[in-house]
């Protein structure tokens, strides 16, 4: 048990308590995300529970409107001090194909929902992010991802969409649309409020997930040399221990399910309570990793086993460099962090994934390695990306939209090929900029409502 603890602390395994966003949010017009790091006291919070009451709300208000979904961004994407609203009612499987393997959902349903609600029709995800917290219209506004060489993220894998505009208008958008469709699968809630999504899915399957520590220089050769041989694969590297851990998963036949018991959330919240007391304890936990964690096996149904939970809060910040320099650039990472001796519990987290044809996702025509650095939420994070951001961005990162960073529009239009077009799209179909709030105004450049 022991060691299946340091195990998943090791990984920080576990699980984010859903943050009743509705209920703190009803209370007294209060909004606040996972993390904690935002937050917003809007005029007016709705929960419209169909497009014709959508309508009437979006043709009926002035001022800024956000959408939120699952409040699991740590940016500044969702707050307003005017109107937010919910499709938390937008729920559930609408139609699929077996013969296509696409299914169709309300925006607002949470993946773990839609994944399981997939599972019971025969069909999976292609690739899922580390949690299934998030509403499907969330994670594909900021381009969700999980890992693996050749599994795009949830953006990459929308089949078609609607979306209603600021006029209340509905738009059904997909390939054939072009650049609207390219705009609207990665769109930062910019550009309206999506309502029902289909994805392309692929027959349920099987996964078995292999987690083993080792030793950091161990990791790097290990996922240099193997990362195109397991379907999904990623580590987690502790600079200052010298250790990592490397989780691969692959397709199985075998239907057992194997579940270890996870009690890491407790334990890695007792470390981060420790060390931000003695951050000197940081290495020596982290290199004891290695002896302590032996290999550890999950198998079941792809969506459960794709699922952690993580109960234990931090701050995220994530850039998505060329795959190819990825393990490079986490080395430079790794050194940097040593040589400024900075003391951080939690592991950085090293994942791939594929291109897609989205304007401005982190994997818009270009296959990613994405590198995400975490700190527990009780202890200031800024001191830590602010030291590795330049890095990050001298490699020519892209920034995780959910997650923090500084870049504004005018960097952010050299690092993404269709940030012109996205502009322009945004522009005529909210020409008034209901959907701007501060930090969107920041990052694309534009003028709040007008
Ligand atoms: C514990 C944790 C684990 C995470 N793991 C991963 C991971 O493995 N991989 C990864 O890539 N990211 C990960 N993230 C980041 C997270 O997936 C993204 O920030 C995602 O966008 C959050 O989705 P959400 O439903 O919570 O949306 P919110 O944070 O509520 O909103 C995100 C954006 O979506 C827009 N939006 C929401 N609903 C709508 C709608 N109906 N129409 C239009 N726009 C809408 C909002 O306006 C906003 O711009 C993680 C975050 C946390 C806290």
């Amino acid at each position: 048990m022991y060691r299946r603890s340091l195990l998943k602390l090791a990984g920080f395994g576990a699980a984010a308590a859903l943050l009743p966003a509705r209920l703190s949010a009803a209370a007294a017009h209060r909004w606040a995300n996972w993390s904690g790091n935002q937050h917003a006291s809007p005029n007016a919070i709705h929960y419209p529970t169909d497009t014709t009451q959508l309508a009437d709300l979006l043709r009926g208000s002035t001022g800024t409107v956000r959408c939120f979904g699952g409040s699991h961004s740590f940016s500044a994407l969702v707050p307003t001090n005017e109107t937010l609203i919910s499709l938390e009612a937008f729920n559930g499987l609408r139609q699929h194909h077996s013969d296509k393997n696409t299914a169709t959902f309300g925006a607002g349903t949470r993946l773990g929902g839609a994944s399981a609600q997939a599972w019971a029709v025969g069909q999976s995800f292609v690739n899922e992010p580390d949690i299934n917290l998030q509403s499907l219209a969330g994670a594909i506004a900021t381009s969700t991802h999980g890992t693996g060489r050749d599994l795009p993220s949830l953006s990459g894998l929308v089949e078609s969409l609607t979306l209603m505009t600021a006029q209340g208008d509905l738009l059904s958008l997909n390939q054939s649309d072009g650049d609207m469709f390219r705009a609207a699968i990665c769109s930062l809630g910019a550009l309206g409020a999506v309502t029902e999504i289909t994805f392309k899915n692929q027959p349920r399957y099987f996964l078995k997930e292999k987690t083993r520590v080792m030793p950091l220089k161990d990791a790097f050769q290990l996922v240099d040399r193997d990362k195109d041989k397991h379907r999904n694969i990623e580590m987690f590297a502790f600079p200052q221990g010298g250790t990592a851990i490397v989780k691969t998963m692959d397709i199985i036949d075998d239907d057992a399910l194997i579940f270890p018991e996870d009690n890491s959330n407790d334990l890695l919240e007792m470390a981060c309570e420790t060390t931000m007391h003695a951050n000197w304890l940081v290495a020596p936990i982290q290199k004891l990793l290695q002896y302590l964690i032996k290999e550890e096996i999950k198998q079941g149904p792809a969506h459960r086993v794709y699922a952690n939970v993580r109960t234990v809060r931090f701050n995220e910040m994530e850039y998505t460099v060329d795959a190819d320099q990825g393990l490079a650039v986490l080395e430079n990472l790794c050194e940097e962090i040593n040589r400024r001796d900075i003391d951080v519990m939690f592991p950085l987290e090293f994942r791939y994934c594929a291109a897609d044809n989205s304007l401005i996702g982190m994997f818009s025509e270009r296959p990613g390695a994405s590198i995400s650095l975490h700190q527990y939420y009780k202890e200031d994070a800024q001191p830590y990306f602010s030291a590795a951001e330049p890095l990050l961005q001298k490699a020519g990162g892209r920034p995780h939209w959910g997650k923090i960073h500084t870049m504004n529009a005018e960097q952010l239009s050299g690092i993404y090929p269709g940030f012109e077009k996205f502009q322009a799209i945004r522009q005529q179909l909210d020409p008034q900029k209901r959907f701007m709030n501060t930090h969107l105004q920041k990052i694309l450049g534009v003028g709040s409502f007008s």
